[in-house]
């Protein structure tokens, strides 16, 4: 008998505690959540879950089975989309859930997100252009491997007749644009592959040494690839000896500015070139391109676009340029990282900003961790140094590094420019997607 009461006391001290530690995780996702709607977090550019709270047991399997951080978490017995910038649409949630209530969709009711409209093919309204990856709404490096090589399989299978000097070119060389570029030699089309900034795509900029979750994928004139788990620098260093090995052959450093039709002949227009071709794949992505300055000197090596590493620049003068989100928190991680840090910002005060960013700057600047330039305009770099109009007056700064963070040109006027139709989904699954 007394055993029987000790079994019963610790059942009953394990469902207290069970229940006191949900009720604690609840209130911290609680908090989190109502933080993220004040700072504004939108749904990502990609696919990600819309939970049916009518449907949704609270079972957190979606909460497991997610392999980021805290994208998911429980309120009040029910899944919500805990931190929607860190979703990046790996689906396992909608795949976990027992009772179907995860549908992935693009968009918010609030904040429509464009695609392309496309057939089957992935060819969109205008004939011989096609769209690979997450620019057409469906994300993941496999994914738009394979998307990559679909558009070149349709392309293949049409006639080849044509006036034009390639039979395609793909625009961008992300995951989408390698799969097509591979695709494009194993079927020994005339290819040209142009890439704004370097082979890599979005994975470039992950964090360092993320974990990648991705799938194995026969990748034509290679073989399979294997990996499940795998770091960042690993990958990309997988995808260089793939290059090697097959030879492809992808010009970097070249941004495709403007694409028009002539007869049957497509003209790809990259600064001073014109590059005809018969079809043109865009796998630009979704993520856009960093916005420029437009001054001299922004040519120089020293002027970048991304942080990856802040532990390079101790000791070093860094100039961060912008006043949004990103450039707050670059010149806080340089600050941190022991840099010279200056932060030149068009506008008199931080406006755009997340309230915790801009507390955690202004904090910084109290502290003289970071010279603010505000309001201030970069009007030249020089290897040494940069010249600035600081309140009206002109002032040149000693300068190592100028990291250029203001915001992103989205690929969407281009696409609108080449006469690409497009419909905007508002939290809406993405037509022709199979949900599990
Ligand atoms: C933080 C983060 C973590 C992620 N983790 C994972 C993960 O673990 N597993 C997974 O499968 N997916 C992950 N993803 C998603 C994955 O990275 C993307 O879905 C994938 O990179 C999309 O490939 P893409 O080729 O369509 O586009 P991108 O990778 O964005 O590549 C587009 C390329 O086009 C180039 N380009 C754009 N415009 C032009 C132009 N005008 N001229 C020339 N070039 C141009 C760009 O420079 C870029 O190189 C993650 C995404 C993020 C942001
Ligand atoms: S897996 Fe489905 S039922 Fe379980 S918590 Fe997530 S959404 Fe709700």
């Amino acid at each position: 008998m007394p055993e029987l009461f000790i079994v019963l006391a610790l059942a009953l001290l394990l469902v207290g505690w069970q229940h006191r530690h949900r009720a604690k995780q609840d209130r911290l996702h609680q908090s989190k959540l109502q933080q993220n709607i004040r700072d504004g977090i939108a749904a990502p550019p990609s696919l990600h879950p819309f939970i049916n709270p009518d449907l949704c047991i609270g079972c957190g399997s979606c909460i497991t089975a997610c392999p980021e951080q805290n994208v998911l978490g429980l309120v009040n017995m029910k899944s919500v989309l805990l931190q929607p910038d860190h979703c990046v649409g790996h689906g396992k949630c909608e795949v976990a859930c027992p009772v179907g209530a995860i549908t992935l969709v693009l968009g918010a009711r609030e904040n429509g997100v464009e695609v392309p409209v496309t057939d089957e093919f992935f060819q969109t309204r205008v004939p011989g252009v096609y769209v690979a990856g997450e620019l057409g709404g469906i994300g993941l490096i496999r994914n738009s491997m394979r998307q990559g090589m679909q558009c070149i399989d349709a392309i293949a299978a049409k006639p080849q007749k044509n006036a034009a000097r390639y039979d395609v070119i793909i625009v961008g060389a992300g995951p989408a644009g390698l799969g097509a570029t591979l695709q494009a030699a194993a079927k020994k089309l005339r290819y040209l592959t142009l890439e704004q900034n370097d082979i890599g795509g979005t994975v470039l900029k992950y964090p360092r040494r993320k974990v990648v979750m991705t799938a194995p994928l026969h990748l034509p004139g290679y073989g399979k690839i294997h990996f499940r788990d795998v770091r960042k620098e690993d990958l990309l260093a997988e995808w260089q000896k793939i290059i090697q090995k097959t030879g492809i052959n992808i010009q970097t450093k070249t941004r495709v500015e403007k694409i028009e039709r002539k007869g049957n002949v497509l003209e790809v227009i990259a600064g001073n070139h014109r590059y005809t071709a018969a079809n043109v794949v865009l796998a630009l992505g979704r993520r856009g391109t960093p916005r420029q300055l437009g001054v001299p000197g922004e040519e120089l090596p020293k002027v970048i676009y991304q942080l990856d590493d802040p532990q390079e620049f101790a000791g070093r003068h860094c100039l961060v340029v912008g006043g949004g989100d990103s450039a707050l928190e670059c010149a806080l991680m340089l600050a941190d990282a022991g840099a010279r840090v200056a932060l030149s910002y068009r506008q008199g005060t931080i406006a755009r900003a997340k309230p915790r960013n801009r507390q955690l700057f202004e904090e910084a600047v109290r502290q003289r961790r970071i010279h603010a330039l505000m309001p201030s305009v970069v009007k030249a770099i020089a290897p040494q140094s940069v010249r600035l109009e600081v309140n009206g007056e002109e002032k040149n700064i000693p300068n190592d590094d100028v990291i250029v963070m203001a915001g992103g040109v989205m690929p969407f006027e281009f696409l609108k420019e080449i006469g690409i139709e497009m419909r905007t989904l508002y939290g809406e699954p993405l037509p022709g997607r199979k949900s599990v």
